[in-house]
């Protein structure tokens, strides 16, 4: 009981000595360093706060009008050097989520990136946590600038705002298949090619890069477990779910009618606000072996907004094909087919097939984790152009 207690004090008595007795990182201003030359290189915030905090904790040092640093001169910085022995940075910080850890956890890997740190706080045990994140959760520049997003899996779950060309307009990234539905399966040496974790990493990515420049997403098949995954072979699972955590049926029809449902509830959320709305739906087609395709597209018969963006699709990667890999030339197409998440959606719908599961050479294009990164890369593109149309 004794001990019980004083594990309980001794608990308390850490939290307390956090906030006052962790020492401040240090740093020497480089010259003609500004205040905010040096604020930039540690990624703090230019305000009156910081500022303030920054003066007090280098003793009540008065600041030329200039802002000029003293080269050379010793600073502190309103940083924290956290002592970390492998703690969960949520418990260790006090942090109200995850999406604060994930925030600092990568904070400190940026440093080391870019070179402002050498040291791997994992190895170091020297943790730093910016004064504007610690315990009252991460700072408000901070969480409009990046933000948190489990489903990308480690070492992309924080989305890092790039501009906001793409605000206003919602997405919903409809990976084919999932759950007991594989899609269409290849063979490639001793491997199982499953068509909708192909489809699901590069809906993944498409929809990071999406929220990059601003967008609202809705992934509509999601796997927690899976993240982001930068491997060939992809592990086929079944634990696939539903946007919400809806189960994705056994039958066909039902399946598609569940997932049409979802988007066009979301739809009607976003009707009064949203510029735009689209669904893209990818998948992986399946043809005879000796077949080779191009990435093409599919929009609902007879409309002229679908065809419109699938078109503008098609251009933007043939532009990307022909830097890419000139002479290589780009066949793929644009037609209109009735298929059920095209035509029984309310956003506009844009179906893409990235290749033939079936293929060797297109093979190639899905299971290298870069040319999933690439064909993400190059859709996003597509759909900052069709933006630029727009204007
Ligand atoms: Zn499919």
């Amino acid at each position: 009981m004794r001990f019980v207690f004083q594990l309980i004090l001794f608990t308390i008595l850490s939290i307390c000595t956090y906030a006052a007795e962790t020492p401040y990182l240090a740093s020497n201003a480089r010259k003609n360093d500004n205040i905010e030359d040096l604020f930039s290189r540690y990624e703090i915030d230019v305000n009156s706060k910081n500022i303030n905090v920054f003066k007090k904790i280098n003793g009540s040092i008065r600041l030329p009008k200039s802002g000029k640093l003293i080269s050379g001169k010793m600073y502190f910085l309103p940083i924290h050097v956290v002592h970390y022995a492998g703690e969960q940075l949520i418990a260790l910080l006090l942090l109200k989520s995850e999406g604060d850890a994930a925030l600092i956890e990568q904070y400190n890997d940026r440093m080391k990136m870019k070179g402002v740190r050498k040291d791997d706080f994992r190895i170091s045990g020297k943790l730093w946590v910016p004064l504007s994140f610690s315990s009252k959760g991460m700072a408000n520049t901070e969480s409009k600038k990046r933000s948190y997003h489990r489903i990308f899996g480690k070492g992309y779950n924080v989305v890092e705002k790039i501009d906001n060309t793409l605000q206003g307009q919602v997405f919903y990234i409809d990976p084919g298949h999932g759950g007991p539905d594989p899609g269409a399966i290849g063979k490639r040496g001793k491997h199982e090619l499953h068509e909708d974790e192909y489809a699901y990493d590069v809906s993944l990515r498409l929809a990071r890069n999406l929220l990059m420049h601003g967008a609202t997403v809705y992934i509509i098949v999601q796997e927690m477990k899976d993240g982001i995954r930068d491997e060939r072979f992809l592990n086929n699972s079944n634990r696939e779910k539903y946007y919400g955590g809806q189960s994705i049926s056994r039958g066909h029809r039902e399946r598609l009618g569940d997932r049409a449902a979802i988007i066009n509830k979301l739809y009607e959320k976003h009707a009064a606000t949203a510029t735009a709305q689209h669904s893209v739906t990818i998948h992986v087609d399946s043809r005879t072996t000796n077949e080779r395709i191009d990435i093409f597209f599919y929009h609902a018969p007879g409309s002229d907004k679908g065809k419109n963006i699938a078109e503008t699709l098609l251009n933007t990667l043939r532009e990307k094909y022909e830097k890419a890999q000139p002479g290589r030339g780009y066949k793929g197409n644009v037609e209109e087919r009735d298929l059920f998440m095209l035509t029984n959606i309310k956003p506009i719908g844009t179906y893409i097939e990235l290749g033939n599961i079936k293929n060797p050479n297109d093979q190639v294009r899905i299971i290298e984790p870069r040319n999933r990164q690439v064909i993400a890369d190059w859709l996003c593109a597509g759909f900052l152009d069709l933006q630029q149309k727009v204007k």
